[in-house]
């Protein structure tokens, strides 16, 4: 039995107590030069992309009061790196926009996703274009990469999709254009998994580790 079946169990059995939205809290942490702009475009790219799953986002700071507070799921997202637009690193190799930790074939809560190597892909093609990238496109590009991770973690599976946001590589286009949206695939599996809905779709993916570009 795969580990997202098992979770998507536990989901359905909660269905029968729990009608309201599934509270999902996420502890957020970024570097203390973060724009406030970048962080609030980040924010509600995410709860827009997660809109139409049933889901209610509550942000935490990472090292906060959240101990204390009860959520349906908890995701720890971490930002890296230079988080403000700025001229990337032209020397950085890594093509891996985010990660979701897997440990002995399980997905872990734990998100991470690399500024830098955003930047670096936001840039590919346009030499200048992090001289102009206003703080909510970069912040709108962060959250878009959430957004896929957080998928991953809510839905414990490596699954991805032939577009949306939960495709397996993002381009540039991808993260500074307009009308990257989740699948009604994708949507459907996450309501399934917080138990929001009956499943329409079934989760196909195997558990791998992956990266983005
Ligand atoms: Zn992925």
């Amino acid at each position: 039995m795969s580990v997202s079946r098992v979770v998507c169990l536990v989901a359905t059995v909660l269905q029968a107590f729990a009608a309201e939205p599934a509270r999902v809290g996420i502890l957020l942490t970024v570097p203390p030069s973060t724009p406030e702009a970048v962080v609030e475009a980040l924010r509600a790219e995410t709860e827009e992309s997660l809109r139409m799953t049933g889901i209610h986002i509550e942000w935490r700071p990472g090292h906060g009061q959240a101990a204390n507070e009860t959520f349906d799921r908890v995701v720890s997202l971490v930002l890296t790196g230079p988080c403000r637009p700025t001229r990337s690193d032209r020397n950085r190799t890594s093509h891996t926009l985010g990660i979701t930790h897997i440990s002995d074939g399980l997905v872990l809560p734990f998100v991470e996703i690399d500024c830098g190597t955003v930047l670096r892909v936001m840039e590919s093609g346009n030499a200048h274009i992090s001289l102009f990238t206003p703080p909510n496109v970069f912040g709108r590009a962060l959250g878009r990469v959430a957004v896929h991770e957080i998928h991953h973690v809510l839905t414990a599976s490596s699954i991805h999709d032939n577009d949306g946001l939960t495709k397996a590589t993002f381009t540039r286009t991808d993260l500074t254009l307009g009308g990257l949206h989740l699948t009604d695939a994708a949507v459907q599996r996450l309501r399934h998994c917080l138990g929001q809905t009956d499943l329409e779709t079934q989760n196909r993916g195997q558990q791998r580790a992956h990266s983005e570009e």
